[in-house]
C-alpha cells in the first residue's frame, strides 16, 4: 500500500497508488478545550471556523507552512488515512510533500506523525519539486524550470535542474493573506468587520489580480457583503466592487511578483535564460485568481502559465512519486 500526502496549509490531499486522488478535504480540526481528541477534521471542521462556541477551536496545524500544533497535525493526518484507506494497510508506504521551509524539527515531526498513522516507511518529498512533478515539468532534464506554488499559507518558488532544487524561495504569502487584505481593506474603507470566510467568499467571486482581457463584464461586477459595524456593532451590508478588491490584494501580490524577481536574480544566467525561454509556471490554489499570470509576465517579461488543475498539482507529483518509486527515489529523501 503506497500513499502519497499533500499536506497543505490549506487542503490536504491523499494519492493511493494505482486509484490517483482519493481524498480532498481543508487541513483544519477542530478540537474542544481540554478533550484529547478531535471533535472533526476536514471539511466538516473548516465549517466551523468563525463559528464556534468558546469551548471549540477550529486549528489550522500548518496555517504559515510550519507545524504550529503537533498534535493536531497528527491527529489530521491519521484521521484522513483512515479515512481514504479504510481497513487494513499492509507495508504502508507514505510520500508526504512538506514545504521547503520546514525545519528538521518538523521534518522529523511530520515523519513520526505519518508513522503513527502506520506508515512502515515514510519519504518527504519538497513541495516545489513535487508541484514541478504534477505540473509536467521535465525535472530531471539539464534545463531550468521554474514553478511558483501559491498556497495557502505560502508561496514557494523554485528553479529546479537535473533533479534538484537550484534555488527557492519560500514567502509567507498566500491565499491567507490576500483574504487578511480584503478584510483590512473591508474594515478601513466600509468600517465592517468580515470573517476569514467571507473575506475568502469576497476573493473568489470577484477578485482578481488585473483587468481580464475580453471579460469587460468582470468589471462591472460587485459582491454584497454582510459584517458587522465597526462603530456601532450593527449588522450592515456593504456593496464592493472588483476594483476596489484588485486594490486591496495589490500588496500582497506584488509581494509574490517580487519573489519571482529576486529568485531569478540567484539563479545560475543559464537556468535563467531556460526559464526566460520556456516561461513560469503557476501552481497551488492561489494560481487560479484571474490575470495573476498575466500580471506576473507583464512584471517579468517571460511568459507565465497557469497548470492545468493548480489545486491537484502536488498531490499529482506525489503521485508520480509513489507510482514510480525507483525512478523518483532520487527527488526523495529517505527518513
Ligand atoms: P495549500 O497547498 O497551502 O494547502 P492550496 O494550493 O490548496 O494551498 O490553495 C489554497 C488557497 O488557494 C486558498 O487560500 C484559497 O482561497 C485559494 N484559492 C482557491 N481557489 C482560488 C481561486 N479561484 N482564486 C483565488 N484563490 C483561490
Ligand atoms: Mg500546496
Amino acid at each position: 500500500m503506497d500513499i502519497g500526502i499533500d499536506l497543505g496549509t490549506a487542503n490536504t490531499l491523499l494519492y493511493v497508488r494505482g486509484q490517483g486522488i482519493v481524498l480532498n478535504e481543508p487541513s483544519v480540526v477542530a478540537v474542544k478545550e481540554g478533550a484529547g481528541t478531535a471533535l472533526a477534521v476536514g471539511t466538516e471542521a473548516k465549517q466551523t471556523i468563525g463559528r464556534t462556541p468558546g469551548s471549540i477551536t477550529a486549528i489550522r496545524p500548518l496555517r504559515d507552512g510550519v507545524i504550529s500544533d503537533y498534535e493536531a497535525a497528527e491527529e489530521m493526518i491519521r484521521h484522513f488515512v483512515r479515512k481514504a484507506v479504510p481497513g487494513r494497510r499492509p507495508r504502508t508506504r507514505m510520500v508526504v510533500c512538506v514545504p521547503s521551509g520546514v525545519t528538521p524539527v518538523e521534518r522529523r515531526a511530520i515523519v513520526h506523525a505519518a508513522q503513527r498513522a502506520g506508515a512502515r516507511s515514510v519519504h518527504l518529498v519538497e513541495e516545489p519539486m513535487a508541484a514541478a512533478i504534477g505540473a509536467g515539468l521535465p525535472v530531471a532534464d539539464p534545463r531550468g524550470s521554474m514553478v511558483v506554488d501559491i498556497g495557502g499559507g505560502t508561496s514557494e518558488v523554485a528553479v529546479i535542474s537535473l533533479g534538484g532544487i537550484v534555488t527557492s524561495q519560500s514567502l509567507r504569502v498566500g491565499g491567507d493573506r490576500l483574504d487578511e487584505a480584503i478584510t483590512n481593506f473591508v474594515r478601513k474603507e466600509h468600517g465592517l468587520l468580515i470573517g476569514e470566510r467571507t473575506a475568502e467568499d469576497i476573493k473568489l467571486a470577484i477578485g482578481s489580480a488585473w483587468p481580464v482581457p475580453g471579460d469587460d463584464a468582470l468589471e462591472s461586477r460587485t459582491f454584497t457583503v454582510r459584517g458587522r459595524e465597526k462603530v456601532r456593532g450593527l449588522p450592515k451590508t456593504v456593496e464592493l466592487t472588483v476594483r476596489e478588491v484588485r486594490a486591496a490584494l495589490d500588496e500582497p501580490v506584488e509581494a509574490i511578483i517580487a519573489a519571482v524577481h529576486s529568485t531569478l536574480e540567484e539563479c545560475p544566467p543559464e537556468l535563467s535564460g531556460d526559464v526566460m525561454e520556456h516561461g513560469i509556471v503557476l501552481t497551488g490554489g492561489g494560481a487560479l485568481l484571474p490575470a495573476l499570470d498575466l500580471r506576473m509576465a507583464s512584471a517579468t517579461g517571460i511568459p507565465v502559465f497557469v497548470a492545468d488543475n493548480p489545486l491537484d498539482s502536488v498531490a499529482l507529483g506525489c503521485g508520480k512519486c509513489v507510482e514510480d518509486f525507483d525512478a523518483l527515489e532520487r527527488v526523495m529523501s529517505a527518513a
